[in-house]
């Protein structure tokens, strides 16, 4: 079994670096939250003083941190830490742009890096069950796959350096569109007298049909069990909904390509965490909507 640095113990992470030490890895652990670390350690993780300790003799280095500023950040005090043989994990999500610069930075410290952020959310962290899409080269891709597939149910090969978090902003922009076009039309069928469970039953067996409307309904006592059911709460925050949003953004502008669609599903989000709402499931859009 190897030995794994984990860095960054929060709500995903922590469930990733448990499902680690479950399955027999040697995890040093290390987030700058005590109580994260406590978590870890009950976890059965080695709590350690910092990146660079965790580090130290590791063949893998796991991230999950908030965005690119703090990947950019720990990297910077990893380089000389880890041994040459090491491959770089980062599973946060963060702008391609940064995920490129951080995987060259180490390439030209002799290491091997991979972006390899995550579909699924704290349950799929904590169960095993995550998406992985992974940006590197196929050695680096070979190496990350044996470590990812302990956290997750599918480890999918992008592209080179930068191609995970490309498939990860362009999947959740997608999923942000539908979402807000799949609460629109609940909205309208109502207003023209169609009961919400007809419209559904119709719906998801014709052409609009999409994930956001059957597997994760944005109406509640309608479709499978989904956040709508519990008050929209739990679920993929509207907060980190605009996050991802944001970040499709600023990837579209760099690479001049026009999203209007995504660009107006980012300005609903906007609006609706700045009316304070950011902390609900993201299908709670629904209320603004009707
Ligand atoms: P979180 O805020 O719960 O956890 C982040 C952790 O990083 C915190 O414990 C924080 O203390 C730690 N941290 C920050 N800076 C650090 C540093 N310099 N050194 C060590 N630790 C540091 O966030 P999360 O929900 O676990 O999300 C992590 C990443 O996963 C984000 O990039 C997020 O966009 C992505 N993601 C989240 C979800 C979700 O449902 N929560 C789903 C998919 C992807």
């Amino acid at each position: 079994m190897a030995r794994i640095a984990f860095i960054g113990l929060g709500n995903m992470g922590g469930g990733m670096a448990a499902n680690l030490a479950r399955a027999g890895h040697d995890v040093r652990a290390f987030d700058l939250s005590p109580e994260a670390l406590d978590r870890a350690k009950d976890a059965g993780c080695l709590p350690v003083a910092s990146a660079a300790e965790a580090a130290e003799g590791a063949e893998a280095i796991v991230t999950m941190l908030p965005a690119g500023k703090h990947v950019e950040q720990v990297y910077a005090t990893l380089f000389d830490a880890a041994p040459a043989s090491a491959i770089l994990i980062d599973c946060s999500t963060i702008d391609v742009a940064t995920a490129k610069r951080v995987a060259a930075a180490a390439e030209a410290k002799g290491l091997v890096a991979v972006d390899a952020p995550v579909s699924g959310g704290i349950a799929a962290a904590n169960a095993g069950t995550l998406t992985f899409m992974v940006g590197g080269s196929a050695e680096g891709f070979k190496r990350a796959e044996q470590i990812l597939a302990k956290m997750g149910k599918a480890v999918i090969h992008a592209g080179g350096n930068g191609a995970g978090q490309a498939a990860k902003i362009c999947n959740n922009m997608l999923l942000g569109a539908t979402m807000i076009a799949t609460c629109e039309a609940f909205a309208l069928a109502r207003k023209l007298g169609l009961d919400p469970q007809t419209f559904y039953d119709i719906s998801s067996v014709s052409s609009g049909q999409s994930w956001s409307m059957t597997s994760y309904c944005p109406l509640p006592g309608v479709g499978p069990e989904s956040p709508a059911d519990r008050g929209y709460q739990g679920g993929f925050a509207a907060a980190l909904m605009l996050k991802d949003l944001k970040l499709s953004q600023e990837a579209a502008q760099g690479a001049n390509v026009a999203t209007p669609m995504g660009t107006r599903a980012t300005e609903l989000y906007q609006a609706f965490a700045d009316a304070g709402s950011g902390g609900l499931d993201f299908s709670a859009i629904i209320d603004t909507l009707d």
